[in-house]
């Protein structure tokens, strides 16, 4: 049950979010695995959504942008900071790396050297580190960020010995128009390969198939909070 942008009722999001854990229960019972952590996207939702997701028990979010973010969690719900896990899930400038090291705990889309550096750089300033996942461009699209799938094992090398950095897992975005199974089933090969235990992959239309390849992290925006509304 997906519910629509103008029924964004706090009942309608807490139905959304049991409907949502549900077939995540489901799915992982199928396949027999750990049901995955559902993070949910809140990205460009307003605050009336957020706010029942809230109530309705959520506690892992992901974000897109850092300064969005900072708005909504370092801001407006910042006093409910504490018990929740964020997530940036969009591509990080660097010049953005101190204030996401600030904000998130989990960040989703390394995917260059300079970025390692200036998350070192932020941490040593900040004095914490957040859990790291390495975005890889699972279908080597120009317009995508991510790792190349062919420079992969050798950027894990740099980060594991010139910068002692050391990913919690990976995460992709296949691309739209192609079925998302064969990208899953590449991304989990990877990951086994280079001994990543993490594995973010899958978003409201295909979550259920990211389970039966192993996510460990499925990322759901639209499936929880309504359609996102960009006008
Ligand atoms: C927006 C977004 C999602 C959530 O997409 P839905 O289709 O709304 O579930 C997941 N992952 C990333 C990286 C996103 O940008």
């Amino acid at each position: 049950m997906i519910n629509n942008a103008n029924t964004s009722s706090a009942a309608t999001i807490a139905d959304a979010r049991k409907a949502i854990l549900d077939r995540i229960k489901i799915a992982s019972d199928r396949a027999g695995v750990t049901p995955p952590t559902l993070v949910a996207v809140s990205k460009v939702q307003p605050d009336d959504r957020i706010r029942a997701g809230l109530e309705a028990g959520l506690t892992v979010f992901g974000e897109n942008r850092v300064q969005e973010a900072q708005t909504r969690w370092g801001g407006t719900f910042a006093a409910h900071r504490e018990g929740l896990e964020l997530h940036l899930i969009g591509p990080l400038q660097t010049n953005k790396a101190k204030d996401a090291v600030a904000l998130f705990d989990v960040i989703q889309t390394l995917d260059r050297e300079k970025l390692a550096k200036a998350l070192l750089t932020a941490a040593d300033a900040v004095g914490r580190m957040p859990r790291l996942f390495v975005q890889v461009n699972i279908g080597q699209e120009d317009q995508k960020a991510g790792v190349s799938p062919d420079d992969l094992g050798a950027f894990l090398d740099r980060l594991r010995g010139e910068y002692a950095l050391e990913p919690e897992g990976l995460m992709c975005i296949p691309p739209v128009d192609e079925p998302a199974a064969p990208h899953f089933w590449r991304l989990e090969t990877m990951a086994k390969t280079y001994g990543l235990s993490g594995l973010s992959m899958g978003m409201s239309a295909d979550f259920e198939t990211a389970i039966a390849f192993g996510a460990t992290h499925v990322r759901v925006g639209s499936g929880v909070f309504g359609a996102r509304d960009y006008g």
